[in-house]
């Protein structure tokens, strides 16, 4: 049985659930970190309103104490007063033990309390509250930062993985798809041999019968021959073993010579092709073999994706240091969503039109790699679905070998 690789929704769905799981979890990492910030808050204020409590009791002694004529131990080891203590003894006495705690005329806070003797009260500085708030919203602060940073740093992982998870499975998909199209597309020819074959042999044909039967055989042994090469190049460029031997080269006779070949072989006027060439010589470095195969790939999908009658038109002009190819179509196009693929490897538009065309999806996938080793670029542009596309190389220009 075939073994199943999990679907893309499959996937999405684990990938939202962990990080709903994730999400939840920071939540309440920050939401406990408060939680335990205003306990601490909490607990600190208690013990500062202890400590003014323990004043009072410490002044309230200092007063009994005099009453009742008690020796009481003092910080300068005195132990007793001869006459009442002072109100600034009594604050210094209390400031020393309590430095939070302030004797005030009157009360500032609710919660603050009159001494023994009325004359005066105890309240909190209001530096250390002020303290243990700042504190506080340093804390919450610091908790909102780190945590916002976990989430990000956690969503940007997963991120990162979920991308690559989605990649490998659309490789495999398309690898799966190209399996069968590489099957398809040997099978077609070589079935198609066989029948010339037995034809050719058990029938007698008159001459023209034969030179029309031999022009097949020779456009399905083509087609294998170009299968064959393409599945050899990717694979070379993909082990970094395709070697180019670069050469100065002129592009137009190049241009000119493989839209022969191709206007030959896809069948006369087929491709509906123009010729456009700027009057200047354009030269660049290349392997003219290799260029030859890009070319002849981006005109067999402008053959293969537009319906009769075909107007393809390749351009060649410079453009600054540059010079520019542009193999432009008036056939189905691509959508916006599909253009920044059609260079993977084994990429094939997923519509119904596609599907009914012969290929591996590999064709654009060696275009980009030679165009690349060439130290140039191609791009794709389409105006949209049904309207056409056009291909454009970008390849270093250099100066002609005489001028040179
Ligand atoms: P294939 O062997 O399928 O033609 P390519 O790598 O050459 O593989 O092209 C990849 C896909 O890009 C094609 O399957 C087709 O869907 C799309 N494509 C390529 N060229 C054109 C074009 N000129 N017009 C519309 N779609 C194109």
């Amino acid at each position: 049985m075939a073994n199943r690789a999990p679907t893309f929704s499959t996937q999405r769905i684990i990938f939202l659930a962990v990080s709903l799981v994730l999400g939840i979890q920071v939540v309440w990492w920050i939401n406990a970190q408060i939680r335990e910030s205003g306990r601490l808050l909490q607990a600190r204020s208690q013990a500062l309103n202890a400590s003014r409590a323990e004043a009072w009791q410490l002044d309230s002694l200092t007063l009994l104490a005099f009453i009742h004529g008690q020796r009481v131990p003092t910080e300068s080891g005195e132990g007793r007063f001869n006459l009442p203590p002072s109100l600034e003894q009594r604050r210094e006495a209390i400031h020393r033990s309590y430095p939070h705690v302030a004797v005030v005329p009157a009360p500032v806070t609710p919660e603050d309390v009159a001494l023994m003797d009325g004359a005066a009260y105890l309240t909190l500085r209001p530096e250390p509250m002020q303290e243990l708030r700042n504190q506080l919203w340093h804390s919450v602060f610091r908790t909102a930062t780190e945590g916002a940073f976990m989430v990000v740093a956690v969503l940007f992982g997963f991120v990162i993985i979920y991308r690559k998870l989605a990649d490998e499975l659309d490789l495999k998909l398309r690898q799966r798809n190209f399996t069968s199209a590489v099957t398809h597309e040997l099978k077609t020819p070589i079935a198609s041999l066989r029948i010339w074959t037995e034809t050719l042999f058990t029938r007698t044909l008159t001459e023209e019968q034969r030179l029309r039967i031999r022009s097949l055989m020779e456009n399905d042994l083509e087609r294998l021959n170009e299968l064959v090469g393409n599945l050899l190049d990717v694979a070379r460029a993909e082990s970094g073993s395709l070697v180019l031997h670069l050469t100065p080269l002129e592009l137009e006779p190049l241009l000119r010579a493989v839209c022969e070949s191709m206007d030959q072989r896809l069948g006369a006027g087929a491709l509906g092709l123009k010729l456009d060439c700027t009057s200047e010589p354009l030269w660049v470095n290349a392997d003219p073999k290799a260029l030859g195969t890009v070319l002849e790939n981006l005109l067999s999908n402008a053959y293969k994706y537009s319906a009769e009658p075909r107007q393809t038109t390749v351009t060649l002009d410079g453009d600054g240091d540059d010079v520019l190819i542009v193999v432009s179509d008036l056939g189905h196009g691509l959508s916006s969503k599909d253009l920044p693929r059609v260079f993977h490897r084994f990429f094939r538009v997923g519509d119904e039109m596609t599907r009914l065309v012969a290929g591996t999806g590999l064709g654009l996938f060696l275009v980009k790699e030679i165009v690349t080793r060439h130290g140039g670029e191609v791009r794709a542009s389409s105006r949209g679905p049904g309207l056409g596309a056009d291909f454009t190389v970008r390849l270093p220009r250099i100066p002609r070998p005489e001028d040179a």
